[in-house]
C-alpha cells in the first residue's frame, strides 16, 4: 500500500464491489490508482467466549456473517446489502433493524488498525493515543485513512426470527408506534411506507423454532420480501435469511430490471438476485447515461436520481413524510429507527445520545425539474437540516461548503485531518463527497 501511494497522485481502494451511489471519478472511476485490497478481505478470528471477531477492513458482511453464524453469533448491526464491508460501514456509517437497540456499526468496534494517508499504520482505540482518530473515523469516508483490521463485538443469535408486520394508516400513528416498539423487547424493528395511508412496522424476535404449523419463508426464490409485508401478518425466516432479507431484491430496487415480474424472475438466475449485480447494472447505465438518452430520444423528460438515506428525530418523522409525499413522490420508502448505543457522540455525524431517530431511505428517480438537475435532492437536504436531522454521504451531496461543514463539524474534522494527513495526500471530505 505504501508503494502504491508514493508519488502516485490520487489513489483509491481497489475493491471488487462498492455500495456508493456516486458515479463520478472520485470514488469509483477513472484516472486514479487502485490499491489492491485482495489480501484484506477475510475474517482472522472469531472468539466465541469473548464474543468478538477480528476482521480485515475490506471483508464483506457476507463473509463476516458466514464466519460468525456457525458460532451462534452475528455482528451487532449488519447492514442489509451483502457486499457492504466492515470498513465501509464504519467509515461510511450503517444502519439496520437492530439499530434502535445497538446503534451504528462503529459503536461496536473495540479497536482498529488504520493506514493513514501519510503512510503510517496506527493502532486506534477509543481511549488511546489516537482516540481523536477513532472518534472522527465514522463518516470520514476514507479521507482520514483506511481501516485494515478491526475487532468488533458480536451478539448471540437463535435459529429463527419471527416477524410481525403491523399496519398504520397515518404517519403520525407509525411514529408513535416506533416510540413504543423501540422500548419493547423486540430484537429487530424496521418498516416500509407504501403511501401516506399505508405504512408497516416490522418487529422481529429471535425464536428457537417457528410456531407449530407455521411456514418458513424463502425470499431468495420466486417471492419478493417487501410484498410479503402487505400479505402475511406473521412470518418466519431462518436467521441467515432474515439478515439478508433485503438483498435479493435490493430492497425493492430490482423492480427497475423487471425481476419482480413472475416470468422474468423465473428465468433470472438465483445467483444474480443480489444487490451487487443490480448495482453494477445501474453503474453502467449511469456511466453512459443510457436511460436518460433513451427517454429524451423518445420525447420524454430526463430523470433525477434521488437515492438517499436521511435521519430525522422520530417526532419529526410525520412532517418529513408529508413533505416527501408532496414534493418527491417516491414509493416505497424504508424506515429504520436508530438510537446511539452509548453516551459517546461522534463529531462528523452528530446525533444526540439517547435520542430516537428514524432513518428514511429512498432509492429511485423522478422526472427532472426543468433547469435544475438536482432540485429534489436539494429540497431533501434543506428539509432534513430544517428538521434537525442529517443525511448519509454515500450518495450525491449538494450542500455548499460552509453549510456542509456546519452539519458535519468542520472544526473537528480539520483538527484530525491536520494531525493524520498534514500534506493532504487524501482528498478532503467535502471535495470527496461532492466531487468539487
Ligand atoms: C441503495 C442503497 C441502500 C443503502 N442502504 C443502506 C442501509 O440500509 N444500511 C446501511 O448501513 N447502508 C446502506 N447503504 C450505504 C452503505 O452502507 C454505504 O455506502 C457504505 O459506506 C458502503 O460500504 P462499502 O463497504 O460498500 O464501501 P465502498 O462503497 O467501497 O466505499 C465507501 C466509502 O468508504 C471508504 N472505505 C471503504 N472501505 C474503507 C475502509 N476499510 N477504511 C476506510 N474507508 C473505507 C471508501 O473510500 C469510500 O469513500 C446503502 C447504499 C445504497 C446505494
Amino acid at each position: 500500500m505504501r508503494r502504491a501511494r508514493a508519488g502516485a497522485g490520487r489513489v483509491q481502494l481497489g475493491k471488487p464491489s462498492s455500495n456508493l451511489f456516486r458515479f463520478g471519478d472520485r470514488d469509483t472511476g477513472r484516472g486514479v490508482r487502485r490499491l489492491d485490497t485482495s489480501a484484506l478481505d477475510g475474517v482472522l478470528e472469531v472468539d466465541p467466549q469473548a464474543r468478538t471477531a477480528q476482521v480485515q477492513g475490506m471483508a464483506t458482511y457476507e463473509t463476516i456473517v458466514a464466519a460468525t453464524l456457525p458460532h451462534g453469533l452475528m455482528p451487532l448491526v449488519v447492514p442489509q446489502l451483502k457486499t457492504i464491508t466492515l470498513g465501509g460501514a464504519v467509515t461510511g456509517l450503517g444502519v439496520e433493524s437492530s439499530s434502535f437497540r445497538n446503534g451504528l456499526p462503529h459503536e461496536s468496534v473495540l479497536e482498529m488498525d488504520v493506514l493513514t494517508p501519510a503512510g503510517e499504520l496506527l493502532h486506534v482505540t477509543p481511549d488511546g493515543e489516537h482516540a481523536d482518530l477513532f472518534a472522527a473515523f465514522p463518516n470520514s469516508y476514507g479521507t482520514l485513512g483506511y481501516a485494515v483490521r478491526l475487532v468488533v463485538e458480536l451478539a448471540p443469535v437463535r435459529p429463527f426470527v419471527q416477524l410481525t408486520h403491523h399496519r398504520y394508516t397515518t404517519a403520525d400513528a407509525a411514529a408513535t408506534a416506533i416510540e413504543e416498539l423501540s422500548g419493547s423487547d423486540a430484537d429487530f424493528l424496521d418498516g416500509v411506507v407504501f403511501g401516506p395511508g399505508e405504512q408497516y412496522l416490522t418487529t422481529g424476535r429471535f425464536v428457537d423454532a417457528p410456531m407449530p404449523g407455521a411456514r418458513i419463508s424463502d425470499y431468495t426464490g420466486q417471492e419478493v420480501f417487501y410484498r410479503s409485508l402487505q400479505r402475511r401478518p406473521v412470518d418466519h425466516l431462518t436467521v441467515h435469511d432474515y439478515i439478508w432479507r433485503w438483498d435479493p431484491d435490493w430492497f425493492w430496487c430490482s423492480r427497475a430490471f423487471g425481476v419482480q415480474q413472475p416470468l422474468v424472475r423465473r428465468f433470472w438466475p438465483r445467483r444474480y438476485r443480489r444487490s451487487d449485480v443490480y448495482r453494477r447494472l445501474v453503474a453502467l447505465d449511469q456511466r453512459f447515461g443510457a436511460s436518460n438518452r433513451v427517454r429524451e430520444a423518445l420525447g420524454g423528460t430526463a430523470e433525477e436520481m434521488v437515492v438517499q438515506d436521511v435521519e430525522v428525530p422520530v417526532e419529526r418523522l410525520a412532517e418529513f413524510l408529508e413533505f416527501f409525499h408532496e414534493q418527491v413522490r417516491i414509493s416505497p420508502v424504508w424506515l429504520c429507527p436508530m438510537r446511539l448505543r452509548g453516551e459517546r457522540s461522534w463529531p462528523l455525524y452528530p446525533m444526540e445520545p439517547g435520542r430516537l431517530y428514524v432513518n428514511v431511505g429512498f432509492w429511485s428517480s423522478v422526472p427532472e425539474r426543468p433547469g435544475d438537475r438536482w432540485a429534489h435532492n436539494r429540497l431533501v437536504e434543506e428539509k432534513v437540516a430544517g428538521l434537525g436531522g442529517h443525511k448519509s454521504l454515500y450518495s450525491t451531496v449538494h450542500y455548499d461548503e460552509d453549510e456542509f461543514w456546519g452539519h458535519y463539524d468542520g472544526a473537528a474534522y480539520r483538527a484530525v485531518k491536520q494531525r493524520y494527513d498534514p500534506d493532504g495526500c487524501a482528498p478532503d471530505l467535502y471535495r470527496k463527497v461532492t466531487g468539487r
